[in-house]
């Protein structure tokens, strides 16, 4: 039988259609091969990047691998140069010196994630157990944080001034900390409780020990016992929590999910999916027609404050030094107003059970690829960066020369929420810039799911975007 002849409609329709399939269709099994392999090396990078300084020390350490050394160190910078600048410990920005040094692009995302940090004054006993107070960081569904196994990480200092790094909770054999909530046979007011209250801010209370000190002379003494462990191995004593920062992360590995293991589930991988793909992007980066700037900041999920948050003159302070360096001609404003920037950040994939949120006609579906939004933001548009039409004409154009699969969306219906990220500090300076990175599920809950086919498009956009 002859195969049937298309109709002029379908002809056209093919031609005039919007397409939008998986990429699992799209791809020939070695891309989607390679899709797989490019996560097992996200997932080791997760498994011991689980705070900001922990984020910064590893990318350092690639770059530093990768041949880049300290900006700090050199005293000048020509076309095909590798530096890396390290800001505070917490945000670092690293630069392939182009061949046209006078304009930037940047790839930007965020290294912190949310979280439970400690208070200042976290430690205290009560009915046998030693308990820390915790103060959470970022936009957090509380209840999410009770009955899951809590890592800490950090940096303290002793009273003489030595720098203390805390890591427990996350190697092979270490013990692992606990809010347990409240058994559902108690729990009757409790769950008369809205969601909002159903844990409390004052009731992320860790517990921490659990074994007294066998002396009758001691007020407190499984508290006794965790300062005694705390002393011997870190030289600590209570006020040096005053100064510390110390975070209780979700402990565990990152892992696979999924018969097919299609997706990765993994804590902070909003935004450390994107620090890791823009980092492997740059580290595959020759020769770029301009400067090719990685950019990882602290600091984002509170609002991108403080002195390594995006909102800060972080950019500026480190784009003064790399054009003092560079010997440019131009003024720095000059440089980032004709500078590029991609504001790398995860958006609110559909979830198949919580459908009424999104529109489905403007939303990311995680396995269509990195998804481009013009803007987050809430309501009218309010708190976002609106990406020109210009700019994500560019962007599609770059996207259909390297023969690359991309989506858009909205994060959420008009009216229901939104979400901010660093793009609109980054378009301060007159940059083109939008937000560009996979969508995922559960985004702030212990576990975060994305799909290991928007990982390996994340990357490979951000690999074509240094090239521009
Ligand atoms: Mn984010
Ligand atoms: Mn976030």
């Amino acid at each position: 039988m002859a195969a049937k002849k298309k109709s002029a409609h379908e002809k056209l329709n093919e031609k005039v259609a919007l397409k939008n399939e998986p990429l699992w269709l799209k791809w020939s099994t070695a891309e989607r091969n390679k899709a797989m392999t490019f996560a097992e090396g996200y997932k080791k990078f997760m498994k011991v990047s689980k705070t900001e300084r922990l984020v910064v020390e590893n990318v350092v350490s690639e770059l530093k691998k990768a041949g880049f050394k300290d900006m700090t160190k050199t005293k000048s910078l020509k076309t095909g140069d590798k530096v890396y600048r390290v800001v505070k410990n917490k945000s670092v920005f690293a630069f392939i010196v182009g061949k046209d040094k006078n304009a930037l692009q940047i790839v930007g995302s965020h290294a912190d994630s949310p979280r439970l940090d400690l208070k200042p004054h976290p430690l205290y006993e009560d009915s046998g157990f030693a308990l820390l107070q915790s103060h959470y960081y970022g936009g957090i569904k509380k209840y999410h944080w009770v009955n899951t196994p809590l890592a800490i990480h950090g940096v303290a200092y002793t009273k003489k001034g030595k720098k203390v790094e805390v890591h427990i909770g996350d190697k092979p054999n270490d013990p692992v900390f606990i809010i347990p909530d409240l058994l559902p046979h108690l729990a009757q007011t409790q769950m008369e409780r809205k969601a909002t209250k159903i844990i409390e801010g004052e009731e992320l209370n860790i517990i921490v020990g659990h074994i007294p000190v066998n002396d009758k002379k001691i007020h407190d003494k499984v508290k006794h016992t965790v300062m005694e462990y705390l002393h011997k191995e870190y030289g600590l004593i209570e006020e040096d929590f005053t100064v510390a920062e110390l975070e209780m992360v979700p402990a565990g590995n990152p892992v696979d999910i999924g018969f097919d293991r299609g997706l990765v589930g993994a804590y902070g991988q909003d935004d450390k999916v994107c620090v890791y793909t823009s980092l492997h992007a740059l580290l595959g980066v020759r020769s770029p027609t301009h400067t090719a700037v990685g950019m990882w900041v602290d600091k984002e999920e509170i609002g991108s404050v403080g002195n390594t948050g995006a909102a800060s003159l972080i950019l500026e302070n480190v784009a003064t030094e790399y054009a003092q360096k560079a010997g440019l001609k131009i003024p720095v404003s000059k440089l980032l107003d004709d500078s590029k920037a991609l504001s790398a950040d995860v958006t609110a994939g559909q979830d198949p059970t919580f459908k009424d949120v999104n529109d489905p006609l403007n939303v990311s579906y995680l396995g269509h690829g990195v998804s481009i939004e013009k803007y987050g933001g809430g309501g009218g548009k309010y708190s976002t960066n609106d990406a020109s039409a210009e700019y994500m004409q560019e962007l599609r154009m770059l996207a259909d020369k390297n023969k690359l699969v991309w989506q858009t969306g909205e994060l959420g219906k008009i009216d229901i929420g939104g979400g901010g990220t660093i793009a609109m500090y980054m378009s301060r300076y007159g940059m083109e810039c939008v937000d560009c990175g996979p969508c995922i599920l559960g985004m702030h809950a212990p576990m975060e799911v994305t799909s290991k086919a928007d990982i390996y498009s994340a990357y490979l956009f951000y690999k074509a975007f240094f090239h521009n």
